[in-house]
């Protein structure tokens, strides 16, 4: 009886460590002397990820700020009123929907922005001490 012939994927040894391609990407991963095909660490992440997408559904945006029930009022944009996150149903559509402002955005800076602003700065203090130097002198020659 032949035994069936077992597909095996490019290997070697190095340091007595067998490593072998990836069946997907081809990169080398070390492997057990018996393995006969191997997904890499990454690989096997990415079908997880896709067998177990790592969407929370349960999530949905209101589009209320951040700490809205915390508020003394707060109405919501289809006119619910809720004081301290409490509705209050009396009071639905009274009341002018409240502005949510917008979290001014902080750009990130770059290393290099970082680096150049650092540089102006001290730059800047440079000529300032420059300066107090010189008015120090020039205020004892006028003086003397
Ligand atoms: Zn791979």
């Amino acid at each position: 009886m032949a035994s069936k012939k077992k597909i095996e994927y490019h290997s070697y040894i190095e340091d007595n460590i067998r490593y072998m391609s990836c069946m997907i990407c081809g990169r080398y991963e070390s492997v057990g002397e018996l393995a006969t095909g191997v997904k890499c660490s990454n690989c096997t992440m990415k079908l997880m990820m896709r067998e177990f997408p790592m969407e929370d559904k349960s999530y949905k945006s209101t589009g209320r700020p951040v700490g809205w029930h915390w508020m003394k009022e707060f109405v919501d944009i289809d006119g619910k009123v809720f004081h301290k996150g409490k509705e209050q149903p009396k009071l639905k559509g009274t009341l002018k929907p409240t502005v949510v402002k917008k979290p001014k955005k902080t750009k990130r800076r770059t290393k290099e922005q970082m680096l150049v602003a650092r540089h102006k700065e001290k730059k800047a203090e440079l000529r300032k001490a420059v300066k107090k130097q010189k008015d120090f002198i020039n205020h004892k020659i006028n003086k003397g």
